[in-house]
């Protein structure tokens, strides 16, 4: 997918001076002020750091140099990660893995659309796809869109769709054909949130966030123009999107990792930890060290052009894994202060690490994935 070159390695000259370049942009403009966990406040500073990254060049690497990215080998994600991870930066924001689905499967008026506004942070996208019925089993989902005359006429409801709330764009899954199986007669669509019909209801986490919301479609118009891909394409399409938002450098998570290891050695430093917790600090960083070599391995192999497939299950299971032991270890190095909420953010950020096996597929079914398709194991029934 990249513009210019075929691969590239960490310790190619070219990397390592542009390893330099971004340390050196990111001492100078890396946020000093922590990240607010919650609501308006962290948009708000989401957005900013966005647009920061953006006005920099650091957003949209590996993207094509024709819709606003900067054409480089793929591998340049995984050094983007290593560097904000080691200044201590908030992660890039996770926009990529949607904006891939209209890169591989758009028209050329589609990706010069929306590609630009989505990596400079100018419009924001949410995901449409999982519902009330249809999650583990998405092929089951039931929000039926009708073609009539030249635009598509959708209703149903999606559920858990982070962002809907402050959201311009949906790529949303729908059911166009009732008579193929049902893989087969799901088609998506590029959908405009401000659209009359569009209901968005936040849902409230146990962390007290509202990030998730149900949204609802009642005779909500589409434009046939809209349609990404041929209908009947959905489930390719999805498959392309969860490959890439498995992936820990697309969503910036090996940096968020790094960067929160970092904090709870420099706390276990300068504070009384016991055997467990050094140990459970050592496995950490074993974890972390894996996730990063393996987000490096899989970013080369990417750059033949063709999108991450069945193997980013593993990349999801590794990324779970160090997600949860790392909160798991804030969690008990902080102690009663952050269960009392005297040290902020702490209990929060570790409940919201229990959805890491959750979302993007579960935990379950990224094993059957790699039993399936990559051990070539028998189909479970
Ligand atoms: C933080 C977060 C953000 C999310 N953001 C979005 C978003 O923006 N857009 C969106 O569309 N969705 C989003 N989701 C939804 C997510 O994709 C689904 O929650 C996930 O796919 C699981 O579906 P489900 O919740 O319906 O659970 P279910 O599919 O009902 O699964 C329930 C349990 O049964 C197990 N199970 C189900 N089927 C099998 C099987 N065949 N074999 C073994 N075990 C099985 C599952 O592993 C799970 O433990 C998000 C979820 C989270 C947690």
């Amino acid at each position: 997918m990249s513009d210019r070159s075929a691969s590239a390695g960490l310790d190619d000259p070219e990397v390592a001076a542009f390893r330099a370049e971004l340390r050196a942009w990111l001492a100078d403009h890396a946020p000093a002020d922590p990240t607010p966990l919650h609501g308006e406040a962290r948009a708000v500073y989401g957005a900013a750091w966005h647009r920061a990254l953006y006005r920099g060049g650091w957003m949209g690497l590996s993207w094509p140099e024709a819709y606003g990215g900067r054409g480089l080998p793929a591998l340049y994600e995984a050094v983007l990660n290593d560097e904000i991870g080691r200044a201590g930066a908030p992660a890039a924001p996770h926009v990529g893995f949607l904006g891939r689905a209209l890169l591989h499967y758009g028209t050329e008026e589609q990706k010069l659309r929306y590609l630009p506004s989505l990596l400079s942070g100018d419009e924001v996208w949410c995901q449409g796809f999982s519902e009330p019925g249809a999650g583990s089993d998405l092929a089951a989902l039931s929000t039926r869109a009708v073609l009539q005359n030249d635009r598509y006429v959708v209703n149903g409801q999606k559920i858990w769709t982070s962002d809907a709330a402050w959201a311009d764009w949906c790529l949303l899954l729908v059911r166009t054909d009732l008579e193929v199986p049902k893989h087969r007669g799901i088609s998506a669509l590029v959908v405009d949130m401000a659209t009359p019909g569009i209901e968005v209801r936040p849902i409230v986490q146990i962390n007290g966030d509202t990030e998730f919301n149900e949204v609802f479609f009642t005779d909500v118009a589409v434009p046939v123009v809209n349609v990404v891909g041929s209908p009947g394409d959905g489930w390719s399409i999805a498959m392309t999107t969860v490959g890439y938002e498995r992936g820990p450098a697309d969503v910036g998570f090996s940096s968020r990792y790094a960067r929160l290891l970092n904090e709870l050695v420099a706390h276990a430093r300068s504070n009384e930890v016991d055997e467990q917790q050094r140990l459970a600090l050592a496995r950490a960083h074993v974890q972390v060290e894996v996730l990063r070599a393996h987000v490096a391995r899989s970013l080369t192999a990417r750059d033949d052009g063709s999108p991450p497939g069945p193997e980013g299950s593993i990349d999801k299971l590794l990324s779970t894994r160090t997600e949860q032991l790392l909160h798991r270890t804030a969690l008990d190095l902080f102690g009663a202060g952050a269960l009392t909420g005297e040290v902020a953010d702490v209990l929060s950020a570790y409940f919201y690490s229990r959805a890491a096996s959750i979302a993007g597929g579960t935990s379950q079914i990224q094993r059957t994935i790699v039993a399936e398709r990559l051990l070539g194991m028998p189909r479970g029934r």
